[in-house]
């Protein structure tokens, strides 16, 4: 019996979690879900959208499955998606993208597997509002150190990359791809502009990669790594990228391969691990058992084998590639055009999937 925490999220992260429970139940592993809700519901609730017994029961149960929660935008309380995996340093952001036989997609032959830095970069939360007091003695130290002028309306967001980060992401991207036996590591940066930081990150990449001589290591500017990927993503097999970049381009990625609706990933670090999806929580489509629930499926898939149970994600991987091959009981991101009539709801996708184990 395993004790796994159980975040439903908000908008339609209740719907899709719902769907998972079940599929992850019907492979036989027996799991005591340790259900704690989060997100803008329990904000007005209990004034937090993030309360310390959901993190002190990740700590309890070392691993967590957690569907998307909503931020909101510009303004309001930071996200949980990024506090969480600051307060238990959950430093890589894992998102494999490979296209599922009978998954519609322009694209044939996609198998990359992002590896983000989850704790730093422009996403580590130092920010400084306009007008606000640090914000005026920010430009005042800026224009004394560096004699260069930020005009006075301006906020500020600092982006801060260290050594130590980029050494234990690049390294865990090194070591995935020799588990796992991928031939390739590209880094992305944009070290032609920003020296310190992501020059530091490319400069740190090229001498951990130096300790791994059987995997060809190379690196993109991520302009250039965008287009490449929409041209020809046959080349890439894993990619290592500052936070920022990594959450964009992992959209990127799951456009390659169908979709957000089919988009897994997972928050690791050396003591905790969540699984989510990529997604978000899809608001407009709360309540209306619509949206796929595949991506948390497939988080729960890298759960599985996280928690060893090797031979039942594998059976319940192959039931997901029968009943989209099938492409019968889906839901209607995966019929051709998105009013397909035919398309089946959140739950009835996951009673399919069900049926294909049995
Ligand atoms: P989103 O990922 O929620 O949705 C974007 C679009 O993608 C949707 O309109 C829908 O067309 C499609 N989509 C998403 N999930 C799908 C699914 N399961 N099945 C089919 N189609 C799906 O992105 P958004 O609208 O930019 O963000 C909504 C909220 O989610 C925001 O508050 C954002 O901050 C938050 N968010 C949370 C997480 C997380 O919890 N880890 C991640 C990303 C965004």
């Amino acid at each position: 019996m395993y004790n796994i925490t159980l975040i439903p999220g908000d908008g339609t992260g209740p719907e899709i979690t719902e769907a998972t429970k079940k599929v992850l139940e019907a492979t036989g592993v027996s799991i005591n879900w340790d259900i704690q809700e989060a997100g803008i519901d329990v904000y007005e609730k209990e004034g937090t959208p993030l309360p310390q017994r959901v993190i002190d029961s990740i700590k309890r149960n070392k691993v967590a499955l957690k569907g998307p929660v909503t931020t909101p935008v510009g303004t309001g309380f930071r996200s949980v998606n990024v506090t969480l995996r600051q307060t238990l340093d959950l430093y890589c952001n894992l998102r494999p993208s490979r296209i599922f036989k009978g998954v519609r997609t322009r694209y044939e032959n996609v198998d990359i597997v992002i590896v983000r830095e989850n704790t730093e970069d422009l996403y580590a939360g130092i920010e400084f509002e306009k007008d606000s007091e640090g914000s005026k003695q920010l430009i005042e130290l800026i224009k004394k150190l560096t004699g260069k002028t930020i005009r006075s309306d301006s906020g500020i967001s600092i982006k801060p990359i260290s050594v130590f980060g980029t050494e234990r992401i690049v390294r865990f991207a090194f070591e995935y791809a020799r588990k796992n036996k991928r031939r390739k590591v590209t880094a992305v940066h944009k070290a032609n502009i920003m020296k310190y930081s992501d020059g530091l990150f490319l400069e740190t990449a090229r001498n951990v990669a130096l300790n791994y001589p059987d995997i060809e290591f190379e690196d993109r500017i991520v302009d250039n790594m965008c287009m490449q990927l929409v041209q020809k993503p046959e080349l890439y097999d894993v990619l290592v990228l500052p936070n920022l970049y990594g959450d964009i381009v992992s959209d990127l990625a799951a456009g390659l391969i169908g979709g957000l609706g089919i988009a897994p990933g997972a928050n690791l670090g050396e003591e905790y691990a969540v699984f989510e999806p990529v997604h978000g929580s899809a608001p407009k489509y709360k309540g209306l058992n619509k949206v796929n629930p595949l991506a948390m499926i497939l988080s729960g898939v890298m759960m599985l084998r996280h928690i060893g149970e090797i031979s039942a994600a594998e059976r319940l991987e192959k039931a997901i590639s029968d009943v989209i091959s099938e492409g019968k009981n889906v839901t209607y991101d995966l019929k051709p055009y998105p009013d397909d009539p035919t398309a089946v709801g959140t739950s009835q996708f996951a009673d399919a999937i069900i049926n294909s184990m049995k």
